[in-house]
């Protein structure tokens, strides 16, 4: 569904340019936020964004998935199918430049991508970007949707308010191609439009020309086996166009006399998401508010399955009995107020008279900072597409023999250039370290002067993700470098400049 941003959150504001934004878990991030929903396209100008173009499936595919869900939740309750499933999906981007040097919009740097699978990991650990608001939310001294639980019956986890579920998913950088070499940067196709005797993504100005040409000649020019690969694609668009993402639905049986679902589920050479390569990760080039990585969170989230929260329609179902009904598409700023348009679908089952809507759900059209969750309903829907449809459970077969090494931790010799922000840069004595690992390391910080005089040392101790903050105002103004030391041989050195 194309759903446009209603004209009076437009302000045509130019307030935030392309930033670096570099943020940890439940900090606020580096940049202000902007007041309204618009978005600085690359060079390109201001635009109010679209957030997502995927095209639901067909009634058939429905019925035939929300079986196949009922028959998971039944196998669930006599415990023949295991509650705390994981699934390891290994995930390709194929970035889309013309003649641009690497790390050069759109060709976005290695340090760019590898932020959007942390999002990824940590969005689908329930652990992201201000999951810790949501704690915070209370009405009558209730944890957040608790009488909305009640009303609905809702059993564990969710009877006491529903709760960020942890999806037991995790996504991992590709290691190998798809003929079985190793990748010098996994997970990371870099694909150059003009090498290939294509035309500029970003020289299509409508939505359907764009989607058009990308699924009809983008995609298939580069897909890799989508049976074995979760395929993502990055590119520039134009700002007539505004989309910030797309995906396809995972594709139903293929049994005969039932449908494999519509034009948007997937396809041997469509399947996967494009983003915005101006909304990719939360490091590197990117545009507030759609500057921490939720975009592909959003768009994955229909590449398992999930339909958005409002059903697409007015106060229409999404399938999920724990996220309460939606008139539309909410565009919340953070921070709003909770509860949230309460009371806009007043009748049935799922209405949402007591707790509002959750325009904190993925599923939603909330900027960045405004959205942190996948609900036990969802993550029961995305199950069931890993286990049942073709194309979904087949990844994580695949995923034993391509992932890097990335999912199950850090490498003793890993750059951790790849998982520390730095900044400001210059600063004035107040310094941050923005820390995402893959796995929980001792760090220790120091800085040394031009001379190589160690002039500061900390020791940070079982740090994973975190924002750690050190008052430099002692120093002298000057140059000087930040080296941070892992367990091994890892090692992140930065040059940094005192004011
Ligand atoms: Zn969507």
């Amino acid at each position: 569904m194309n759903k446009k941003l209603p004209i009076n959150v437009t302000k045509w504001i130019l307030a935030v340019g392309i930033t670096a934004s570099l943020h940890a878990q439940n900090q606020p991030p580096s940049s202000a936020p902007l007041p309204d929903n618009t978005v600085q396209f690359i060079g390109n100008g201001k635009v109010k964004p679209n957030r997502c173009a995927a095209k639901t499936p067909d009634a058939s595919w429905d019925t035939w998935f929300n079986q196949k869900v009922a028959e998971y939740k039944q196998a669930q309750l006599s415990e023949r199918t295991e509650a705390n499933a994981t699934y390891t999906i290994p995930i390709v981007f194929h970035v889309i430049y013309g003649s641009q040097a690497v790390g050069t919009f759109p060709n976005l740097s290695k340090a760019q991508i590898v932020s959007q699978v942390n999002v990824l990991n940590n969005d689908y650990k329930g652990v992201g970007f201000n999951t810790s608001q949501y704690a915070l939310m209370k009405l009558n001294g209730h944890p957040a949707f608790y009488d909305y639980a009640v009303a609905n019956s809702l059993p564990a986890p969710d009877n006491n308010g529903i709760i960020i579920a942890n999806s037991g998913i995790t996504f991992c950088l590709a290691a190998k191609n798809p003929s079985g070499a190793t990748m010098a940067e996994p997970g990371i196709d870099r694909v150059s439009y003009t090498a290939k005797g294509w035309s500029d993504p970003a020289s299509q100005t409508s939505i359907n020309g764009f989607t058009s040409y990308i699924d009809g000649t983008i995609k298939p020019g580069t897909i890799w086996d989508p049976t074995k690969y979760f395929n993502v694609w990055l590119t520039d668009e134009n700002q007539a166009v505004g989309l910030l993402g797309y995906s396809t639905f995972p594709d139903g049986t293929t049994l005969s006399g039932l449908s494999g679902g519509g034009s948007g589920n997937a396809s041997a050479t469509t399947d996967g998401c494009w983003v915005w390569a101006g909304s990719c990760g939360d490091v590197g080039t990117l545009s507030p508010p759609y500057n921490l990585g939720r975009t592909l969170t959003h768009e994955s989230g229909h590449y398992f399955g999930l339909r958005h929260v409002w059903g697409d329609g007015t106060c229409a179902t999404d399938y999920c009995t724990d996220i309460p009904q939606a008139a539309q598409a909410n565009y919340v700023s953070w921070p709003t107020t909770y509860p949230y348009n309460k009371g806009t679908c007043s009748s049935g089952a799922g209405n949402n008279t007591q707790d509002g809507e959750m325009f904190m759900n993925f599923m939603d059209y909330s900027n960045d900072s405004a959205m942190w969750m996948f609900t036990t309903d969802q993550v029961t829907r995305m199950h069931t597409a890993l286990a049942q449809c073709p194309d979904r459970s087949s990844l994580t077969t695949a995923a034993n023999t391509i992932c890097a090494p990335f999912a199950a931790g850090i490498t003793e010799t890993a750059d951790l250039t790849n998982y520390i922000g730095v900044y400001p840069n210059p600063s004035e004595g107040q310094l941050f370290l923005e820390v995402s690992l893959p796995s929980t390391l001792d760090l220790n910080v120091e800085i040394v002067n031009t001379l190589g005089q160690l002039v500061f040392t900390k020791k940070e101790s079982g740090i994973r993700t975190a924002l750690l903050s050190y008052d430099l105002s002692a120093l002298s103004q000057g140059v000087y470098f930040i080296r941070v030391t892992g367990n091994g041989d890892n090692r992140m050195v930065k040059k940094i400049v005192i004011k």
